[in-house]
């Protein structure tokens, strides 16, 4: 892929940007410049560029505003104490838009492209990759959205794949703190033959009535069960989960209507390597219960790009309270085997970082 770059006359300028990467937050602040590429079914993907970053002028009419035929990502750039600069697994990320975008019948866009764009964007704006102390990194947010100029429900045949950067701080600020969770009963975020593996905005807008819930109910996130029996644990708003048992395997929900997370897959490859024998399958919220009631549930844990690994708190629900084990000993190592890979303070022995 061909990219042009035109470069900004004004970057925000060093002090500035100090300021921002020393309290960065999250999704506050964005880099330079951005990428775009189009889709026409005529021309492909074409015109490839970076621009300085900036609005977008859009027709009120454009299908993405009406109908959310949209995917997207989320992934982090990391810079190493020797100052070089990695992408995480970023075909994998290319591979699951790709997926995402066969669910809401928009074009693919090779891996190879994908990673292109990403790596185009880190390097045009590499200044804005905070130093990896504190865990800080530039978020990286690729996204296609329908942008055809039409009313009518059929897939767009105009597309725009972007990708926009934001330094990102550490998730946990002042340490890590177990997350609380609300069983929502009421609310489901994907049915069968639904779009609940994809990574696609309207996911995202049905699950936020459920955070409400959650807020309400004073706990940080909220869990989903099954649509179809309501027994089974999906995953959270924007997280995947992993129980931990007493004789030290590893079991991690999956419905098929889960989004399937790089750093689930990654635990997975790592928590094995550690010696823990990990297993896929549906797992009931009943068990959960009983298995901390009667202690085989030693840990439980939630991971995801933004939280890497986080130690899940109480369980709340129209039922009462679950308290949360006591231990995070399990958790606490693979979550430093996994960040150490990303920061290359440990050895990549699966070949994870570019
Ligand atoms: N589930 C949902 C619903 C998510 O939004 C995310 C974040 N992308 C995850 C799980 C975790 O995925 P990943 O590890 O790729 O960030």
């Amino acid at each position: 892929m061909e990219i042009s770059t035109t470069l900004t006359d004004s970057p925000v300028d060093d002090a500035r940007l100090a300021e921002i990467l020393s309290d960065p937050g999250f999704g506050l602040h964005f880099t330079d410049h951005m990428f775009t590429v189009e889709w026409t079914p005529e021309k492909g993907w074409h015109d490839a560029r970076i621009t300085p970053y900036g609005p977008l002028t859009l027709d009120p009419a454009t299908a993405v505003l009406h109908y959310a035929q949209e995917t997207f990502e989320g992934m982090k750039a990391y810079r190493h104490a020797d100052g070089s600069v990695h992408l995480f697994r970023p075909e994998a990320n290319a591979e699951r838009m790709i997926t995402s975008s066969q669910r809401l019948a928009l074009p693919e866009l090779p891996v190879d492209d994908f990673i292109q764009a990403v790596e185009a964007m880190v390097k045009v704006d590499e200044r804005w990759v905070p130093e990896g102390e504190g865990e800080k990194s530039l978020y990286l947010r690729p996204f296609m959205f329908a942008s055809e100029k039409f009313l009518g429900v059929r897939p767009s045949q105009h597309v725009t794949f972007m990708v926009i950067a934001s330094p990102a701080g550490s998730y946990f600020k002042g340490g890590l703190k177990p997350v609380s969770l609300w069983l929502t009963e009421e609310y489901t975020r994907a049915g069968r033959g639904g779009m609940g593996a994809a990574k696609t905005g309207g996911n995202y807008a049905s699950s936020l009535i459920a955070q409400q819930e959650a807020t309400r109910h004073g706990c940080d996130q909220v869990v989903f069960l099954d649509a179809q029996e309501g027994v089974y644990v999906e995953e959270l708003g924007g997280m995947n989960m992993y129980f931990v048992h007493a004789d030290g395997s590893i079991t991690t929900p999956a419905t098929g209507t889960i989004l399937e997370g790089i750093t689930r897959s990654s635990i997975i490859t790592l928590a094995r390597q550690m010696g823990h024998e990990v297993t896929e399958r549906r797992f009931a919220i009943d068990e959960w219960r009983k298995g901390v009631e009667s202690g085989d549930i030693v840990e439980v844990f939630a991971c995801g790009t933004a939280a890497v690994v986080s130690p899940v708190g109480e369980l709340r629900s129209a039922a009462g309270t679950l308290p949360a084990p006591e231990s995070t000993e399990t958790t606490m190592k693979i979550r430093s085997a996994l960040v150490d890979v990303q920061f290359g303070r440990a050895d990549d022995t699966f070949g994870w970082l570019r």
